[in-house]
């Protein structure tokens, strides 16, 4: 299957990495290294997560500067609007924008552990389809929000999860990046749904090459994505074994891309959490080049 004639570049497949800011203190060398490597992929984009509760604001645009300064990549800058007041998420925008950022990836956020969930700040977006509307009047961002093949945990059921999707859309998003899942079918069911629903976006998958299980059931638990029985088999046993585990995830990951680019699939997100490898190697496996 290797032989087929491979794609160049994103002239055929679309592909984009996810970077979160090193925490204060801790150097963004590798962060850096692993951008200007995967950079090299001619991706959509590079972007750059926002702190739970806009904890990393500073770090955030600082990292998304320098991304703009040292790769030739469009990036995008991750922004929510839990905890701050319009005022507050515009002013970021428009330091995104002044900077050369001119994509936003587009979110409500989540509310404080413990806190009993989500409320709006009294001056502040309501959702985060309220927020791509808040957007579109600062400059004209590209516009990304997220989606949930799993059904976002506070949905009130699967349909008003669509009705939400659909509404960001409506007010201006036009890339709808998921929250990772371990089955293919998951993704294609949901796209066909979102399809059905009307929704007209380009959906893309979110991968998650899982290098640990056990942090890999730990981000699952939290957002609702299911870790399917076969993939715990899978890293039992492995967990003093490193280089067998990038092994396996990468094969892993790799055939479940495979899987979704035989379906019509041409666009992916990788969660890289920072680092370059498995991202790395599942771009080549599925045709990508690096030039
Ligand atoms: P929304 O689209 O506003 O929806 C959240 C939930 O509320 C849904 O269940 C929706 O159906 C419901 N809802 C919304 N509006 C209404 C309404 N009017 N009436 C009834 N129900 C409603 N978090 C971060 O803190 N920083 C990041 O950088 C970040 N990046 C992410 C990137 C991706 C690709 C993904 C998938 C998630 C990311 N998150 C990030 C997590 C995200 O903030 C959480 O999943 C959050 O709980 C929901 O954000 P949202 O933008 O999907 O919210």
């Amino acid at each position: 299957e290797f032989r087929e004639k491979a794609p160049v570049g994103a002239e055929e497949l679309s592909v984009s990495f996810e970077f979160f800011p090193p925490r204060e203190g801790l150097s963004a060398e590798p962060l850096m290294n692993a951008a200007q490597l995967l950079s090299q992929s001619h991706p959509a984009f590079l972007s750059v997560t926002y702190g739970a509760g806009g904890s990393t604001r500073e770090r955030t645009i600082e990292i998304a500067k320098e991304l703009v300064h040292k790769t030739n990549s469009p990036i995008a800058g991750h922004l929510t609007c839990v905890g701050a007041s319009r005022e507050e998420v515009d002013a970021v925008a428009r330091t995104y924008w002044e900077n050369g950022v001119r994509h936003i990836v587009a979110l409500r956020g989540d509310a404080p552990e413990g806190s009993g969930g989500f409320v709006p700040h009294p001056e502040g977006y309501r959702n985060a389809a309220d927020l791509v509307r808040g957007l579109k009047n600062i400059a004209p961002f590209e516009i990304s929000v997220a989606a949930y093949p799993e059904v976002h945990p506070e949905a009130v059921s699967a349909e008003a999860d669509l009705d939400n999707l659909k509404a960001k859309v409506d007010a201006g998003a036009t890339r709808a990046i998921t929250q990772f899942f371990f089955e293919p079918e998951t993704f294609l069911r949901f796209r066909d749904r979102v399809a059905a629903h009307g929704i007209n976006v380009d959906l893309v998958p979110g991968i998650l090459p899982v290098g640990n299980i056990a942090q890999a059931m730990k981000f699952a638990k939290a957002c609702g994505t299911k870790v399917p029985a076969w993939l715990q088999d899978l890293f039992e046993g492995l967990d003093d074994h490193p280089r067998a585990r990038s092994l396996v995830t990468t094969t892993v990951a790799s055939a479940m891309c495979k899987m979704l680019k035989k379906s019509d699939v041409k666009s992916f997100h990788f969660y890289t959490l920072n680092r370059s490898e498995a991202s790395f190697a599942l771009c080549r496996l599925l045709g990508c080049r690096f030039y």
